[in-house]
């Protein structure tokens, strides 16, 4: 299923999240429900079970309502209509301004691009793995640079018509928007604003690669998430602890990725070359941020580089722990001081 690849199946991640995070206490409601590509569990506490439900449903209809407006690979949505033609200016739904909105506020427009869609597709994971022409994926990625936001007012992206007959829509690198790297992060936000709205007090939400949390457990115990070892899956490398509203994204280059000759491809590809991002295998970014922030900035830092990563880390109050591409750990405890803190695990 291409879809369920596009955006990311971390369903890996939740298990072990679900399985770090079962201590002692008061069990929660637990949902767990296809989305987004991947599956969402839902846990929330509370002594009214058929309040819950209902909370729960609510926050489910929130993550449905972006899936609607952003999975490019759904015909239906609303960003597919705007890819079947994406020389025609058009308003993109909100969702999609909120997100590069945030991009830019977090600085990282260069690292990360909602206009991959083609180069993205040129690897063909999950269906063809293929390692793309070079021509392709120059001719895709200078396409991808050509949208175009004129008025940030109203939102609306355009993108100026090129002559190759190979970018016409339909064509084998048509350009389109991709809003993969961050769908997650905002459809949990505005899932756990929906448990908010209804009253619930203390909730988990993953996507498996990003998980945001609402409140504090009732009894006061923290939240712990576990963050998965790149090259032994279903292993917690490292594990997240926090009370209260929090979040973290984990992006990795083992999540949709193959080999060829012994280079690995995967999925988060530098926007200056089309090409993977080469430098770290994984990278988990936490703090007293969104669910949108994290799974902006995981990608983007990612892109970044071991270093940069660490002193956007440094610059701004987030918590930053990847493995680099030699298998060491680096991290940097931006968001300690807000009580936000990722400690490694003994591994076998
Ligand atoms: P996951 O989807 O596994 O949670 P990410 O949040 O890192 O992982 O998002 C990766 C997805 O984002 C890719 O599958 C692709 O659709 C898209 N993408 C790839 N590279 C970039 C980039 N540089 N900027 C924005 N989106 C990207
Ligand atoms: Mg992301």
């Amino acid at each position: 299923m291409a879809r369920t690849l596009r955006f990311g199946a971390a369903a890996w991640l939740a298990a072990a999240l679900l399985a770090a995070g079962c201590a002692s206490g008061p069990t929660p409601l637990r949902d767990s429900r296809p989305a987004l590509g991947t599956v969402v569990t839902i846990e929330a506490y509370g002594t009214d079970e058929a309040a819950l439900r209902i909370a729960i449903d609510a926050a489910f209809d929130e993550i449905a309502r972006v899936e609607r407006a952003l999975d490019a690979y759904s015909p239906t949505s609303t960003i597919a209509a705007f890819n079947a033609d994406p020389y025609t200016e058009r308003r993109l739904p909100e969702e999609a301004i909120t997100i590069l909105d945030e991009v830019e506020r977090l600085g990282v427009g260069a690292e990360f691009s909602s206009a991959l869609l083609a180069p993205v597709r040129l690897y063909g994971f999950g269906t063809t793995p293929t390692v793309p022409a070079p021509d392709d994926l120059s001719l895709s990625v200078a396409a991808a640079r050509g949208f175009r936001r004129p008025t940030a007012a109203t939102g609306v992206f355009a993108r100026l018509k090129t002559p190759d007959p190979r970018l016409e829509p339909g064509g084998p690198l048509a350009p389109g928007l991709d809003f993969g790297g961050a769908a997650k992060g905002l459809a949990l936000d505005r899932a756990r604003e929906a448990l908010r709205a209804h009253g619930v007090q203390a909730a988990l939400l993953t996507a498996g690669s990003t998980t945001v949390t609402l409140g504090t457990k009732p009894g006061g115990e923290p939240w712990h998430i576990g963050v998965e070892h790149p090259r032994r899956t279903g292993t917690v490398m490292a594990v997240a602890e926090w009370t209260g509203d929090a979040a973290l994204s984990t992006s990795g280059d083992y999540q949709q990725s193959f080999e060829v000759d012994g280079v690995r491809y995967h999925h988060i590809l530098d926007p200056a070359t089309g090409r993977p991002a080469a430098g770290i295998q994984s990278l988990t970014v936490a703090g007293r941020i969104s669910g949108l922030e994290s799974d902006i900035l995981s990608t983007a830092l990612f892109v970044r580089g071991r270093d940069g990563a660490l002193a956007y880390a440094r610059e701004r109050s987030v918590s930053v722990w990847l493995v680099d591409a030699a298998g060491a750990v680096r991290s940097h405890d931006g968001a300690a001081g807000t009580g936000v803190r990722i400690e490694a695990v003994e591994t076998p």
